[in-house]
């Protein structure tokens, strides 16, 4: 018989490690949200899109190049942005260097791992709140004490902070996940009711609260109707995150309004999305976790960096580790 795996989480890390795995083991992915992607997430709201998560991905290791060029081929990428400004208290920095392709999903972020998950045993909106140990193997429960299965092996893909909470005690690389240090996030999303014409499709911000604006009408395959994404500071977010949402979106819109001259505080569409763990302050300096005995692991971004191509080589590395032992086995 297979050994069955159970891999928490289906954003790129888990996804990977799936496609990698499912020749090798019996696998289950297990999404507590509707969608897949994870931080590589899109929103659809009133007719306005927005990738609210990771902007665009990079790819330097020939495998994630290779993938990301297939999708790109697929029907499942495109590339994005031209250029990134920088856009500052006096003006619009515009930056003319050459620079290695960006990548996006179509139609929207999660539209790459979207493609990437074809033919996966993937359960959504299922949460994996316990894994308790039985015999040889775990058992998953969800929030409501519901069974989701037994498992030879259980992998973590969750930020660290929430893995942490779902590994046992005698978990081997507890210190390791608790080194780890990851950021927050406020994503301000504005919808526009007439095209808007900033001169960029997307700036880095210097500036003491925002630090990313996108125009979404830009990219390929979006929604022609005007929205505009907007990243706070990691630093900011840490210092605002339990501060009231009316509150926060109202000093970023003051900040925007610094810096672009106009006032979005009444448009068609206004919206902010709170990310606990956005990003990696501090990885675990592993490609990944693994306690043999317990036939526990863990991976994603938080290993190695704070990139998509890092939670796809966090989970490149577990799976050829784990189909060597399967192959041993
Ligand atoms: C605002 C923002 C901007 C970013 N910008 C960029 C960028 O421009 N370029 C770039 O390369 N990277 C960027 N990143 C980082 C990038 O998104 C991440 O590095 C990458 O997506 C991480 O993938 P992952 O699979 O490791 O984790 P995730 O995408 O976080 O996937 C983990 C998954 O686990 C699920 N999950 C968690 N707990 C449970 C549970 N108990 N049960 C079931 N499911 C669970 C979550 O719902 C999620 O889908 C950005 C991230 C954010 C938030």
């Amino acid at each position: 018989m297979k050994t069955s795996i159970a891999i928490i989480g289906a954003g790129i890390a888990g996804i990977t490690l799936a496609r990698n795995l499912s020749a090798h083991a019996d696998v289950t992915i297990f999404e507590k949200s509707r969608g897949l992607g994870g931080r590589m997430a899109n929103r659809r709201r009133e007719g306005f899109s927005f990738d609210h998560g990771a902007q665009y991905f990079t790819a330097r290791s020939p495998a994630f190049k290779a993938a990301a060029e297939q999708a790109v081929a697929q029907g499942h990428a495109s590339i994005w942005p031209k250029a990134v400004h920088a856009l500052k208290a006096d003006g619009l920095v515009t930056d003319t260097r050459p620079t290695e392709p960006r990548y996006i999903g179509l139609p929207g972020m999660s539209g790459f791992a979207n493609g990437l998950a074809e033919g996966l045993d993937i359960r959504k909106e299922a949460t994996v709140a316990r894994l308790a140990a039985s015999r040889d193997d775990w058992v998953l429960t969800d929030n409501e004490d519901k069974d989701l299965g037994r498992f030879d092996l259980v992998i973590s893909t969750a930020p660290a902070p929430q893995t942490i909470r779902l590994m046992p005690e005698a978990f081997s690389a507890h210190a390791a996940l608790k080194a780890v240090e990851m950021s927050g996030c406020f994503t301000l999303m504005i919808g526009l009711d007439a095209p808007l014409a900033p001169g960029f499709e997307a700036a880095r911000i210097e500036d003491h609260v925002l630090s990313w604006i996108a125009v979404e009408a830009s990219k390929p395959g979006r929604s022609e109707k005007t929205a505009l994404t907007i990243h706070s500071r990691n630093d900011w977010a840490e210092a605002n995150l339990e501060r009231d949402r009316g509150e926060v979106q109202a000093e970023m819109l003051e900040s925007l309004k610094r810096l672009l001259g106009r006032d979005f505080s009444t448009a068609a569409w206004l919206d902010l999305h709170r990310w606990r763990y956005a990003n990696v302050e501090k990885p675990a300096g592993q490609p990944f976790l693994f306690d043999p005995a317990l036939g526990l692991g863990a991976c994603g971004d938080w290993c190695l960096g704070n990139r998509v191509e890092a939670a796809a080589e966090s989970a490149t590395a577990l799976s050829e580790m784990l189909i060597a032992r399967l192959q041993g086995a």
